[in-house]
């Protein structure tokens, strides 16, 4: 469980943030930077500074007291995001492709279009091809075109959801992706997706050294789950939540409208329940937020929910998808070698109509699954712009020389972030942190449903 760079994932919990190290947050560069950069630099109010990143400048890691009391020497710190008034590329000279690999997520397409903009526009990159279908387009054996990337052609391809370069799971040889990168010339890749494709990324980046190539490997994270760690939030999770608060809207006036009305909302969420928790605390309506950080004692709420629904009417429960596992035997898994979950929301649907058959408690129960429609929508305008800034804060990096890094935002900055220690965790909700807190403030649900309910049964 050692990486590369001595990032040892056993060591991560409980408290993630000690064991972050200096060099854990060292980012690789290809070569130093000689080439001034065609960006002009911005004046700053008084008429004097440009706005270039001053290569000495470091975003604090962590900021609490504490945190800086304990260490010995200087306190972890982030690579800021932006231009760099010397660059690495030539930019008359190099080739840029670009894939998105891994589930969709609202603002693949502004992303793309974010990147392809900012090289033209800003750095005078003429030559941008799109791979198709994720990592499988970077392998010649599966014959598929690549697309030629123009200002023109990514016009409005914000307005649609999705990803215009298709997508894929399913594992490749990174010997074979750089077989490609290097048959076409290509000097910086941007790879826009999840967990696994970071992981592919970094062995292409891992390939590209062993052959002593100058190619730059660059990632702007995507996660729907808002699961990667120490990149802020990720792009469309506002979209994302924003959409699933429609689902609970339904859900909540489904279960008012009948006696013994129970709505049931299975939201995404396979490791991380942030979906659930936003989307629950945008409406207030939820009276139940159930998510796979927190384990579900279906003993204590099942007659917990009963009780609700008979004091109050109705209940509302909201279920991320990697909820519950533990009463769940899952096995096998998908193309991209990802653990397939059981799933809960279909299971806890039966568990409640028969708990409340047992007990003789009238039921009507209404569960959906928007997953599919919230994966799929344009990103919303706040999105939009996080998306159109990782991008450009994507393309300032590889200009750089930057290389097996993704860009993050981190206390309003946006950084670069290794992506050996953006592998390594996960971000999830904390148990103990103050979002799950605001959770059980705005539901009223109990800390533990293993906790006796004497007023239940
Ligand atoms: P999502 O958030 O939708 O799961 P993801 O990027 O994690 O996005 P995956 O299907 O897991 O989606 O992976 C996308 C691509 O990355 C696939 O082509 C897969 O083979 C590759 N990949 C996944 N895990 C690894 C790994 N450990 N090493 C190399 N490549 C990987
Ligand atoms: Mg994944």
């Amino acid at each position: 469980a050692t990486s590369r760079r001595g990032i040892n994932r056993k060591r991560w919990p409980p408290s993630l943030r000690t064991m972050v190290e200096a060099a854990d947050l060292l980012v690789r560069t290809l070569g130093e930077c000689r080439i001034d950069s065609p960006l002009p630099g911005l004046l700053d109010r008084h008429g004097t500074t440009e706005h270039y990143v001053d290569e000495a400048d470091r975003v604090l890691f962590d900021d609490t007291l504490a945190m800086v009391g304990e260490r010995t020497g200087k306190p972890p710190s982030f690579e800021p995001g932006g231009p760099r008034r010397q660059i690495f590329f030539d930019p008359a000279k190099i080739r840029v492709g670009i894939v998105t690999c891994g589930g969709l997520c609202p603002g693949l397409n502004d992303v793309i279009r974010g990147l392809v903009l900012e090289l033209t526009s800003h750095y005078g990159v003429s030559r941008i091809v799109g791979f198709r279908n994720g990592y499988r387009g970077l392998v010649a054996r599966h014959g598929h075109d690549i697309l030629e990337l123009t200002p023109a052609g990514v016009q409005h391809i914000n307005e649609h959801g999705g990803t215009i370069l298709g997508t894929s799971r399913g594992n490749q040889d990174p010997v074979e992706i750089v077989d490609c990168l290097d048959h076409l010339g290509v000097n910086i890749l941007f790879v826009i997706g999840g967990d696994g494709s970071m992981r592919g990324a970094q062995r292409i980046a891992q390939e590209i050294t062993t052959r002593e190539r100058r190619i730059a490997v660059v990632g702007v994270p995507k996660t729907i789950d808002n699961d990667i760690p120490w990149i802020g939030h990720s792009f469309g999770f506002q979209t994302a939540f924003g959409k699933a608060t429609e689902s609970i809207r339904a859900a909540h006036i489904e279960a008012t409208a009948q006696p013994g009305g129970v709505g049931l909302v299975r939201l995404m969420g396979r490791q991380s329940g942030f979906i659930a928790c936003y989307a629950a605390l945008a409406n207030n309506d939820a009276d139940y937020v159930l998510i796979p950080e927190v384990p579900v004692d279906l003993d204590g709420f099942l007659p917990h929910l009963r009780r609700r629904v008979r004091e109050r009417g109705h209940a509302l429960v909201v279920v991320a998808e990697g909820a519950g596992q533990e009463y769940l035997a899952a096995d096998g898994a998908d193309a991209s070698g990802n653990r397939l979950l059981g799933d809960f929301g279909i299971y806890l649907r039966g568990r409640v109509l028969s708990d409340f058959a047992t007990a003789g408690q009238e039921i009507n129960l209404k569960y959906i699954d928007p997953s599919y429609v919230i994966r799929s929508v344009p990103a919303n305008p706040y999105d939009s712009v996080y998306c159109l800034r990782l991008a450009q804060a994507a393309v300032h990096a590889a200009m750089a020389g930057r290389t097996e890094m993704v860009v993050g935002s981190w206390r309003n900055r946006f950084v670069h972030v290794p992506i050996p220690l953006a592998v390594a965790s996960r971000n999830q909700v904390d148990p103990g942190g103050d979002l799950w807190m605001s959770v059980l403030e705005a539901t009223g649900q109990p800390t533990s449903f293993s906790i006796p309910d004497r007023a239940a049964a």
